[in-house]
């Protein structure tokens, strides 16, 4: 089965990709021609990841699948949510993101937040969401070197260690992407 993932994102397509079995292929965006940067312009998780999807299914005619991801935080009212990636600004540097969250949740008691992946998946003329969540606390200092985004500042619920000191199968297991991944996996399996 050949499917779409909406993403040239290197780190996502790793990830997924070791959680798929080898029966379905995954073509990037890349892959399938598709140089320009697809518009992300709703205002919830949810429509992001539908909005990409649909994008690939009308205009390139693919079975595709479509995540969007966003951290939300207990204290700031669901708040980075869909503008993780652009937190501090356009040029979405996830340390710039980092220290505009720490600076925002100083004096803050609850550091509650969790991390919510939508999947939008359009497969034979229907679509699917898969909903991944995992909750967590945000840390007040950066720790750990691998993963990408706001990895450093996570502690995920009944762990010690933050998602950036996670090897990427570990990370896969708990996350909010695997999660929704496995959710994907499944109904794909099945179909
Ligand atoms: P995207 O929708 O997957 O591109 O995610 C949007 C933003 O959320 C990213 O730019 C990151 O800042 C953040 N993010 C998404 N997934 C993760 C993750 O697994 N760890 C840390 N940050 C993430």
């Amino acid at each position: 089965m050949k499917l779409v993932f909406a993403s040239n994102n290197p780190n996502k397509i790793k990830e997924i990709q070791q959680m798929l079995p080898e029966s379905i292929t995954i073509l990037s965006l890349e892959d399938i021609g598709c140089t320009e940067d697809i518009p992300e312009t709703a205002d919830t998780i949810e429509g992001n990841a539908i909005l990409k999807a649909n994008y690939v299914t009308e205009k390139y005619g693919y079975d595709c699948f479509a995540d969007d991801t966003g951290l939300e935080v207990d204290a700031l009212n669901g708040e980075p949510g869909v503008y993780s990636a652009r937190y501090a600004g356009e040029q979405k540097d996830a340390n710039d993101n980092m220290d505009k969250l720490l600076s925002n949740l100083e004096n803050k008691f609850n550091r509650k937040a969790q991390f919510k992946t939508v999947i939008a998946l359009n497969i034979n003329e229907k679509q699917h969401l898969f909903t991944g969540i995992v909750k967590g606390n945000i840390i007040k200092e950066k720790i750990g070197t691998k993963g990408f985004g706001y990895d450093p500042i996570f502690v995920a619920e009944n762990d010690t260690r933050t998602f950036a000191q996670l090897s990427l199968e570990e990370k896969a297991i708990i996350s909010h992407r695997g999660l929704a991944v496995k959710q994907l996996i499944e109904y794909l399996l099945n179909i």
